[in-house]
């Protein structure tokens, strides 16, 4: 049965004089994102976008699960087409009720007509819609005051439409509404899941990767670029910039305390992460810890790290439990990928007891051994970047 998809804006976006804003990106970024499942008209009615079928050939399945991964949507639903006869509705409503009425105990039926020459009145219709989902769903009850479900029917010009209840969509804000953050991503668990925290909110994501070549190996960075094109199905295109730390790591080896060495490291990568950061209009930083995960993420440890900084640095992970962030790396499709055991940087000079709880004087004192401008400044030299794409747009 044909049908189109209506898409609900989450609710936050629906207040203040930017609303047109936040619905327009949306939008717009809905007709891109389809693009690949045919032919659509894409437009706004009221407080929903309204996705329609140009041809016959249409992937409405693909276009549907594609609008079901859009921040912004909060919640979505397919509106069948049907003839605009009294029967055929009814005959319809009958064949659709379990899934209009998606489990809800109870519901009402709602009914509109644009075309005023129908022969029946909005309450008619909806009476005989009630009635057909009565019959079709035993143990499911009218309540007009606070119903679960609307089961709505929409005569216009051309056909009827029929609609019920909503699914719940990917939620946040559309990408691009809140600005731009540069994510540390490793091949790890915790920093993709980082990062669809925050691109949800709608902030455009681009990915900073530090390698260690040839400590570290180009399947490892391959790895980095595939986890890359998974969040891109949900950021858009991703501007992925890699920097070789190898003469960094190489130089904390010869001269600093080896229990620092994560430490130190991380450090490094903060500062030079800024520096894109600003270079790119990042204006915050979004790495994958949790606190007390490992060594590196105490509090003092974070403490460290953090002072390297002057942007913000976000944490979406810092409260998650390793179980809930792995729950999250299933849901948004990168668990399998994370979990290809190739080497990070992190792992390749790893302190035999990595220091706990270290003092950010003690710290400075270990960095005092090396030129910390002069490292950071060769790390840069190797900066490169390109676009990674999800494989839908390629
Ligand atoms: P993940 O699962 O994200 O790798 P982790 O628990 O292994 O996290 P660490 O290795 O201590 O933790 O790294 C903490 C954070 O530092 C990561 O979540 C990531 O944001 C950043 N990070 C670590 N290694 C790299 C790297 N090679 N390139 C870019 N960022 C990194
Ligand atoms: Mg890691």
């Amino acid at each position: 049965m044909n049908y189109s998809i209506l898409l609900k804006f989450g609710e936050i976006t629906l207040k203040g004089a930017n609303r047109s804003y936040f619905e327009n990106t949306l939008l717009r970024q809905v007709r891109y994102r389809i693009k690949p499942y045919g032919k659509f008209n894409v437009f706004k009615s009221q407080s929903t976008i309204c996705v329609e079928a140009l041809s016959d050939d249409c992937d409405m399945e693909g276009a549907y699960d594609i609008c079901k991964k859009t921040f912004g949507v909060i919640a979505l639903c397919r509106a069948y087409e049907c003839e605009k006869d009294m029967a055929a509705i009814e005959k319809t409503v009958a064949a659709l009720a379990p899934e209009l009425i998606g489990g809800a105990k109870t519901f009402k039926a709602d009914a509109r007509r644009s075309d005023k020459s129908f022969p029946l009145s909005s309450p008619e219709i909806s009476a005989i819609v009630g009635g057909a989902v009565l019959d079709a769903c035993p143990g499911v009850k009218v309540d007009v005051h606070d119903p679960e479900v609307t089961v709505r029917v929409e005569i216009r010009d051309e056909k009827a439409f029929i609609s019920g209840a909503r699914e719940k969509g990917a939620g946040g804000m559309p990408v691009t509404t809140n600005g731009k953050a540069l994510l540390l991503l490793s091949g790890g668990i915790d920093s993709p899941v980082a990062g669809h925290m925050i691109c949800r909110r709608g902030v455009k994501l681009e990915a900073m990767h530090f390698e260690s070549f040839p400590y570290t190996s180009e399947r490892a960075l391959e790895k980095v670029r595939e986890l890359t094109k998974i969040l891109a199905r949900y950021n858009g295109a991703v501007c992925f910039h890699t920097v070789s730390v190898t003469k960094i790591q190489e130089e904390l080896r010869k001269r600093c305390e080896e229990e620092y060495f994560t430490l130190l490291l991380r450090r490094f990568m903060m500062r030079i992460s800024e520096r894109i950061a600003l270079e790119r209009e990042c204006r915050a930083l979004v790495t994958g810890e949790s606190v007390g995960q490992v060594a590196s993420q105490t509090i003092e440890a974070l403490s460290v790290t953090n002072s390297t900084v002057n942007i913000p640095v976000f944490r979406p992970c810092i409260g998650l439990d390793k179980e809930e962030i792995i729950v999250r790396a299933r849901e948004i499709g990168t668990y399998e990928t994370s979990i290809l055991p190739y080497e990070d940087c992190c792992t390749v000079f790893t302190p035999r007891h990595p220091k706990t709880k270290p003092s950010l004087d003690r710290v400075l004192a270990e960095e005092e051994r090396v030129d910390v401008e002069a490292l950071v400044f060769a790390a840069l030299e190797t900066h490169k970047q390109e676009w990674i794409k999800d494989s839908l747009y390629e």
